[in-house]
């Protein structure tokens, strides 16, 4: 029997972890300097954690998740997302008590059972992070800075801003009015979802797939225009604490969230590398989220970036990631007294943080010799019975062949330099 990863999932191997574990720690360091902290949050919740607090821009993902029956007879998901898990944990553990703004970031893995395309995985990998307890602009602009920071860091440049506001309770409830007298006289034109959001949620009629080149949607209001005073001015501030900054940004009227828990600053980071086109991190503010579920009002804001995707994105860019070596030298032993010397060698030199690597398998010198040149490590040393008896070894580099005496006084202070 032969078996495979399930469909919708890989392996990251040992090959190529170093640039997910180089894209992690610029992530959380960023963080780190903006006083987030790390959350790790349960992979599976309550059904109802995702039903009523999906925190993605699609009702998609409530179809695509991962639903089963436990054997005490709960319904559980599979996390589709990051947000919900860590709304649930603010309100659970009283955070709310904590000083405010509560700061968290996250790097989880996360579930969708998506159609198979390329890139896409059922099991996928999120950063993210969440901020509660903060009304004003000035945390948006913050969030935005910090994914900005992070693309600067990483090397990406081919990468745009687009904000938008897509206002209150109060001025959506406005401006959903006029969205049905604009689309009244046309809904037989629209297709079936339409006809259907046009009742619930017109909002969601401007990003239709199926009829967004129509006149009738590209004419219709924007939400940006009919914003209420508060709004309007939440959006202005946010403009100029970024023009602040130094960041740039587009306008963009056509980011909207469909729920209704979404409310002022979305945004998101939009990739204009030829080819790879398309949103690399999505975020916004929810400052309904947290009272729908179950907590008191509280204002909150996140985004979420897809790893593979970053990290496609990153390739395509042509960033390079240089592969750590965590090991710096191999040691070959010429005899079985050399053996136990090195062996005790590389304890202590671990013991002070120095890499390095012995023979595990028994190998004559000559297979050491190949292992170590095949093994990619940097450095590497014989010792025999000169060495053993002598107070000095020779550290060859493996890419040019130079050598290097070193006594065996400086060893650890030489290697710690490499
Ligand atoms: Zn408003
Ligand atoms: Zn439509």
């Amino acid at each position: 029997m032969k078996y495979s990863a399930p469909k919708g999932t890989r392996d990251i191997l040992p090959s190529e972890i170093f640039m997910w574990q180089k894209a992690a720690r610029t992530f959380s360091d960023i963080c780190h300097l903006y006083g987030y902290e790390e959350i790790r949050i349960p992979t599976f919740e309550d059904t109802n954690v995702f039903q009523r607090g999906v925190g993605d821009t699609t009702d998609v993902v409530q179809k695509e998740m991962y639903t089963f029956e436990d054997k005490g007879g709960r319904s559980i998901t599979l996390r589709p997302e990051g947000t919900a898990g860590v709304v649930r944990a603010y309100i659970e553990n009283g955070m709310a008590s904590l000083p405010l703004p509560v700061r968290m970031f996250y790097d989880i893995t996360a579930f969708r059972y998506e159609k198979m395309q390329k890139g896409r995985y059922r099991e996928f990998h999120q950063f993210g992070l969440e901020a509660f307890g903060a009304e004003g602009p000035e945390i948006d602009a913050e969030i935005i800075s910090i994914v900005n920071v992070f693309f600067k860091k990483m090397g990406l440049d081919k990468i745009s801003l687009h904000i938008n506001s897509i206002g209150c309770p109060k001025c959506r409830k406005a401006y959903n009015e006029l969205l049905k007298d604009h689309f009244r006289p046309h809904i037989d034109e629209m297709c079936e979802d339409c006809r259907n959001r046009f009742e619930k949620n017109p909002l969601r009629m401007i990003d239709c797939k199926v009829d967004g080149e129509k006149d009738i949607v590209k004419n219709a209001p924007r939400l940006i225009d009919h914003l209420c005073d508060e709004c309007r001015a939440h959006y202005e501030l946010l403009k100029s604490r970024l023009d602040n900054m130094g960041i740039a940004y587009t306008e963009d009227p056509n980011i909207v969230r469909g729920l209704d828990y979404y409310t002022r600053t979305v945004f998101e980071f939009v990739s204009e590398n030829v080819g790879t086109q398309g949103t690399i991190c999505g975020g916004g503010r929810y400052d309904g989220l947290v009272e729908s579920l179950g907590g008191s009002a509280t204002p909150g804001i996140g985004f979420a970036m897809g790893e593979e995707r970053f990290l496609l994105e990153a390739q395509a860019q042509g960033v390079v990631f240089d592969k750590p070596d965590y090991v710096k030298i191999f040691f070959a032993a010429m005899s079985d007294e050399a053996k136990d010397y090195i062996s005790k060698l590389c304890y202590q030199l671990r013991l002070e943080g120095i890499g390095c690597e012995q023979d595990l398998l028994g190998r004559s010198f000559r297979a050491q010799m190949k292992y170590a040149g095949k093994s990619g490590v940097p450095y590497m040393a014989v010792i025999g019975d000169e060495e053993l008896s002598g107070d000095s070894l020779k550290i060859k580099k493996m890419e040019d062949g130079t050598e290097m005496t070193v006594s065996k006084a400086d060893l650890i202070g030489y290697l710690k330099g490499i």
